[in-house]
């Protein structure tokens, strides 16, 4: 577990071989490289800051189970606590059943959002769920036929009133002709900027007003590293999120975001992009990811 922690915990516990306590010296260097492992992976600071004084307390004076080295007892806490602020579990997608389960997708341009949003159709029609995807970026017109595209790759239906139309009333009206059409899922693809903008904001929140959604996923490029945690502050205030999907995991990021994620918004992280193909969807494991922060 964690062999690139485990490596530089060795060195600060070496010293210590044979005590039957996690004591106080030895917590503090442990805790040193948790805390520059998670720097490198990229968690926000403050995000830091509150989980090594979590795992402090959880280490202190932590009975040393015997035939467990410390360092390897230690390594456990910060893994169990890593896990337990991601959520545990992964955290499935809402589902209205019967009905029509709305889900709104929201992020900054170039995040991957359009991507997420087909790749989110497939996937739940590859759970025998039928799909609809709605284009609300009049902004971009380029946008709306990246989507159309998308949605003939997967057969999947867009709706679209071309980018003349108001985005909170393509909204509206795509989530009608979803569910006249008995769909299971809308998806609602909205307009990003590069970066958070008052209009973008209020767009957001009025298409939201509208259509209800069940669901409304930030979707974040995990390779935004620190950043990440003010976009979630950002949009979960104004907006009010109920999870993330995290993409370009496929990158050389460890994932850092994904704890900034959670830990701002409370919300959970419920799936990561790992590719440009439209397949390219997985659901999120905070065990998984953990290994993967920790490096
Ligand atoms: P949007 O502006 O947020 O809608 O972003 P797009 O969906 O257009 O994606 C922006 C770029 O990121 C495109 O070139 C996508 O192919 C790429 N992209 C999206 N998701 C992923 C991912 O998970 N991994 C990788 N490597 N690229 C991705």
């Amino acid at each position: 577990m964690f062999d690139a922690l485990a490596d530089r915990l060795e060195s600060a516990w070496k010293s210590l071989r044979g005590q039957d306590k996690i004591s106080q010296t030895n917590i503090k260097e442990a805790l040193r490289e948790v805390r520059r492992a998670l720097l490198e992976a990229d968690v926000n600071l403050q995000v830091v800051k509150n989980f090594i004084a979590e795992v402090e307390s959880k280490a202190q004076g932590a009975e040393v189970v015997s035939g467990v080295r410390p360092d390897q007892q230690f390594i456990k806490i910060v893994h169990d606590e890593l896990v337990a602020v991601m959520g545990g579990e992964n955290a499935p997608l809402a589902h209205i059943e019967p009905g029509l389960t709305v889900v709104l997708m929201a992020g900054l341009q170039g995040t991957g959002k359009t991507t997420a949003s087909a790749k989110l159709a497939l996937y739940l029609r590859k759970q025998e769920r039928s799909c609809y995807l709605v284009a609300t970026d009049v902004y971009r017109p380029a946008a709306i036929d990246q989507l159309i595209t998308l949605g003939k790759q997967i057969d999947v239906p867009v709706f679209e009133l071309g980018s003349d139309a108001n985005p909170v009333e393509i909204a509206r009206q795509g989530v009608e002709a979803a569910r006249e059409d008995g769909a299971d899922t809308v998806i609602i693809d909205t307009a990003g900027r590069l970066q958070i903008d008052a209009d973008m904001m209020t767009e957001l929140a009025d298409i939201k007003a509208a259509v209800n959604p069940h669901e409304t996923l930030l979707v974040v490029d995990a390779m935004m590293g620190q950043e990440a945690a003010n976009l979630t502050h950002t949009f979960h205030e104004q907006i009010g999120i109920t999870g993330a999907i995290l993409t370009k995991m496929d990158g050389d990021s460890r994932g850092g975001a994904a704890l900034s994620v959670r830990r701002i918004s409370g919300q959970p992280i419920k799936f990561i992009g790992v590719g440009e193909k439209v397949e390219a969807l997985q659901p999120f494991y905070p065990d998984r990811m953990a290994s993967r922060i920790l490096g």
